[in-house]
């Protein structure tokens, strides 16, 4: 027996960054959402916990202890008390690695959907939940999937109301940016700026308003006016030549242009499915990405296909 359940990557349509708090996080007001370019993974009987990985990026996941489908597969059996799980777990990779678009969160809250059915446990959402944030702060939205606002370091969650369909592009980048490398590099610039880079800096970031109307209305050129991420300068900063990739699809058509969370991929808004795929044409043309892809959203979280 087994059970494949589909995952969506996510972008942050507005990621704002308070300053460095004494735990070493910082304050976020993340708007999240998710898109249909997904992840698939499939659990299987097995013994032990192990994984196999498939896709143009298999190379580089982790295979060990490490990797958050292993870790959250373990943390689902460990809360309901099975000392000895058993499951083989199959990654179909999309999700660019190190990619700014949580693809290896995705993986966790799919591990969770689809180890919880595949052992018949029927652990509520809530449980799941709290488990989820156990393993990282983008976990929890990859299970409810949509478009959520998520504060605190990511992981406090409200569903938000939108409007329609948007279409999106994501230019994949040759290599990945580390998270923490990335947030530090803001501080860093934050710092250089001579604004300071500590909590009590910089302003708690919230949630824009202009930003939840154009969702909530489904108004894509409001929308792509209000795209906001305030990692894009640390990303820049430690790839500069991702501005070529911004420039190459605004100039092909996009409405709004942004790096995806902490980068590499830069995401596109597009006004309809058949520019998306004009502008993903273009940017594999341009040489500035190593691949382009078309897609669009919200979808839903982590599902096992037909059910709920
Ligand atoms: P985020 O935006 O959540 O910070 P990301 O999308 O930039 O993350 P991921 O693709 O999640 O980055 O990968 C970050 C690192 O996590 C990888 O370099 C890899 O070592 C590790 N990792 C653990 N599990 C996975 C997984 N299932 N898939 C991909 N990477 C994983």
């Amino acid at each position: 027996m087994s059970v494949t359940v589909r995952v969506p990557a996510k972008v942050n349509v507005q990621l704002g960054v308070g300053g460095l708090r004494a735990d070493g996080f910082h304050d976020l007001a993340n708007v999240f959402f998710a898109v249909a370019l997904g992840d698939e993974v499939t659990a299987t009987a097995g013994t032990g916990v192990t994984l196999s990985c498939s896709g143009p990026d298999a190379a580089v996941v982790p295979l060990d202890e490490s990797n958050l489908a292993a870790r959250a597969a373990r943390l689902l059996a460990a809360h309901h008390g099975i000392a000895d799980p058993g499951v083989h777990l199959h990654i179909a990779k999309a999700i660019p690695v190190a990619g700014g678009m949580a693809g290896g969160s995705a993986d966790g809250a799919a591990a969770l959907v689809a180890c919880d059915a595949l052992w018949g446990l029927d652990t509520p959402l809530d449980t799941l939940l709290e488990l989820a944030a156990e393993l990282g702060s983008d976990v929890p939205f990859a299970l409810i999937g949509g478009v959520a606002l998520g504060r605190g370091r990511g992981e406090i969650l409200e569903a938000l109301p939108v409007g329609g369909t948007f279409h999106w592009v994501f230019a994949v980048a040759d290599g990945g940016l580390s998270t923490p490398a990335v947030f530090h590099e803001c501080d860093r610039l934050r710092d250089e700026a001579g604004s300071g880079s500590s909590d009590t800096d910089v302003a708690t970031p919230d949630a824009d308003p202009a930003l939840l109307a154009a969702l909530a209305d489904g108004d894509v050129v409001a929308l792509a006016g209000a795209l906001a991420n305030d990692l894009q300068p640390a990303a820049l900063s430690l790839r500069p030549a991702l501005a070529d990739t911004l420039r190459a699809g605004t100039e092909a058509g996009a409405l709004g242009a942004l790096v995806s969370g902490s980068g590499p991929t830069c995401a596109f808004l597009a006004k309809d499915a058949d520019t998306a795929a004009a502008v993903a044409e273009a940017l594999r043309a341009s040489g500035t990405c190593r691949a382009a892809h078309a897609t669009y959203g919200p979808v839903p979280g982590a599902a096992v296909p037909g059910r709920g």
